[in-house]
């Protein structure tokens, strides 16, 4: 028997794939990877633009408390610019720390801060702070293709995929993206990509690298995914759900092949069709169709026929993620073809998702409202770990491309009451006023919840005796930005901007162990669980995880831990989403 590669993989968590109780015979090492006191400084390492807000936080982990903190510019000419401010002390969820906040410093430059005897990483005060971030975050997309050499990353790989795993049938599927640090091709990881991809696109347009490749580059890496995606449709118009996931939830497709199909090393294709791939599959189309409408009508019309089918093909509804997919899905067919009976579907799915929004107090207390529950028979708080904000994000999609609906108005007023009255208090309980994974009902595994109120708790990171995976929390708070940065122009609120860019800020170092979470960005990256091609340019990693304690946890001893060190296409994607989101301009708040 050939010897299998069991190394657990992010990719198996795929939501779905593994269900029920399960414990870990001993706990995973980097469960003991906690925050030291030093660096005490958790500071956002690429910086701020002039007008931000800007925060820097002094942990006070077994540290002294120092009253203030020193900004100097690192140019100094014409002057050497210095200036020393106080500190307000905090205290919230993860410890006591020293909160400084020097907004009023508006200057471009690069500079340092100073606190407790610590130095900062050096960071700018520029407009484009983010949005200089992008060519690198999109060139992690290339460095992922698959079916194809890519220079400096590896050399043309599985040529040879895929052969069925129910009757062995070779079907061509090559191409598309490695999902993660591995070689793996899921469908519900991968597509994130395109949705990445084409928000960057639709948001920006040329402006997204000063016009030097331009949309065109955008458009040219969707449709390099979408070659492969489209070939993953079935005859019966439905979608397939991966090549190469692993035969029995093991690893085994996970290694790089010969190239020649009807050899011992092909991988299989996973013929089975989860609900939530189609509903991805069918929005995705839909914006396909919209952002090749002008350069190439053809393709576009193709993307949006098979859109259709799949459409057709389909049941649609769910669960919470699934509900959301198919508004977006909807919505999108809407846009790229106008047609009012998908405004109508939009309509109808929305309102399915609203039946799912806890509106009223539940669980014996007074604090907040507004969450998702999972689905119609389980009332289980909504808590995604990629697709966490995503609810939100298709309802206000929907309200953008049907203003004047009779529904609008209700879609608007569901985000606003998810904000106000769910992401504003939770995000108010730390002092990095990151949003948490998830509120619970009492404590479901065993292991720490945090008390709220009444009946309810919360954790931020995922729970880790629920099921053998669990891994940091990038893409929550990637799509936490995405959501709150279209909040802040909907609703003309200027603190749900704030409140997006701290989402960002955490996974760029203002988090305990002042790690930049991207590689080549920052410092203090951890190296990333990339077993194939080592590191990837602005790739971002899962992230900081919890304990069961709760605790902030990271690799960052070189351990080539997967659940926080892996790359995951998902952080890319909802990066470029956010960014573009924050970037496509301030704009009048239309329905403040
Ligand atoms: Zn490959």
């Amino acid at each position: 028997m050939r010897r299998r590669d069991f190394i657990p993989s992010l990719a198996a968590a795929t939501p779905g794939f593994a269900r029920g109780q399960w414990r870990p015979a001993v706990p995973e090492r980097v469960e003991s990877l906690t925050a030291g006191p030093r660096p005490a400084i958790a500071l956002n390492h690429l910086g701020f633009q002039p007008g931000g807000r800007k925060i820097l936080i002094y942990r006070l982990t077994a540290n002294a408390a120092p009253k203030e903190f020193t900004l100097r510019d690192l140019v100094g000419y014409p002057r050497r610019f210095s200036v020393t401010k106080a500190f307000i002390r905090r205290d919230g969820d993860f410890g006591p720390v020293m909160l400084g906040d020097f907004s009023d410093i508006t200057a471009p430059g690069m500079y340092q801060a100073t606190a407790g005897g610590e130095r900062s990483v050096p960071f700018f005060i520029r407009q484009d702070v983010w949005k200089r971030t992008l060519p690198k975050a999109v060139s992690y997309h290339h460095a992922q293709r698959c079916g194809v050499a890519v220079p400096g990353v590896h050399e043309a790989c599985h040529l040879d995929d895929a052969r069925r795993r129910d009757n062995g049938r070779y079907v061509d599927l090559t191409g598309g993206w490695h999902d993660a640090g591995d070689l793996r091709k899921w469908m519900s990881a991968t597509m994130t990509n395109g949705f990445g991809l084409l928000h960057l696109a639709r948001n920006l347009g040329d402006r997204w690298d000063e016009g030097v490749r331009g949309v065109a580059a955008l458009l040219e890496e969707m449709r390099w995914g979408n070659r492969y995606f489209l070939k993953m449709q079935d005859s019966d118009g439905r979608i397939w759900a991966d090549v190469a996931g692993g035969v029995n939830g093991d690893n085994s497709d996970n290694h790089w092949t010969d190239n020649i199909a009807g050899t011992e090393d092909d991988r299989y294709l996973n013929v089975s069709k989860p609900g939530m791939v189609q509903a991805m599959w069918t929005a995705l189309q839909g914006m396909a169709a919209q952002a090749f409408r002008r350069t190439d009508p053809g393709y576009a019309q193709a993307c949006l026929a098979a859109g259709l089918r799949c459409w057709a093909a389909n049941q649609r509804g769910g669960n919470t993620a699934e509900l959301s997919w198919w508004t977006l899905a909807a919505t999108e067919l809407f846009r790229a073809g106008g047609k009012a009976e998908f405004g109508e579907a939009a309509a109808r799915l929305a309102d399915e998702l609203l039946a799912l929004q806890e509106t009223g107090f539940t669980g014996g207390q007074k604090m907040v409202r507004g969450f998702w529950r999972a689905g119609r028979d389980n009332r289980e708080p909504y808590a995604e770990a990629v697709y966490a904000a995503m609810p939100g994000i298709a309802l206000l999609e929907l309200a953008a491309a049907l203003p004047q609906h009779a529904g609008a108005r209700r879609w608007r007023d569901a985000v606003r009451l998810h904000a106000e009255d769910y992401v504003l208090p939770m995000t108010s309980r730390s002092p990095y006023r990151i949003m948490p994974f998830g509120v619970f009902y009492g404590a479901p595994t065993e292991e720490k919840y945090r008390p709220l109120a009444g009946e309810l708790t919360y954790r931020y990171f995922l729970p880790t005796r629920k099921r053998s995976w669990w891994l940091g929390t990038s893409s929550v708070l990637g799509s936490y930005a995405a959501l709150l940065a279209n909040a802040s122009r909907v609703f003309g609120k200027p603190e749900y901007r704030d409140l997006a860019l701290r989402q960002l800020e955490w996974i760029m170092g203002a988090n305990p162990f002042g790690a930049c979470l991207m590689t080549g960005e920052g410092m203090r990256n951890v190296f990333p669980h990339s077993r194939y091609v080592g590191l990837i340019n602005g790739g971002i990693v899962n992230g900081i995880a919890g304990n069961p304690e709760d605790e902030p946890v990271l690799d960052t001893e070189y351990g080539g831990d997967w659940r926080t060190a892996e790359y995951w296409s998902p952080h890319n994607a909802f990066y470029l989403w956010a960014v573009s989101n924050l970037e496509k301009g301030e704009g009048r708040g239309a329905f403040s």
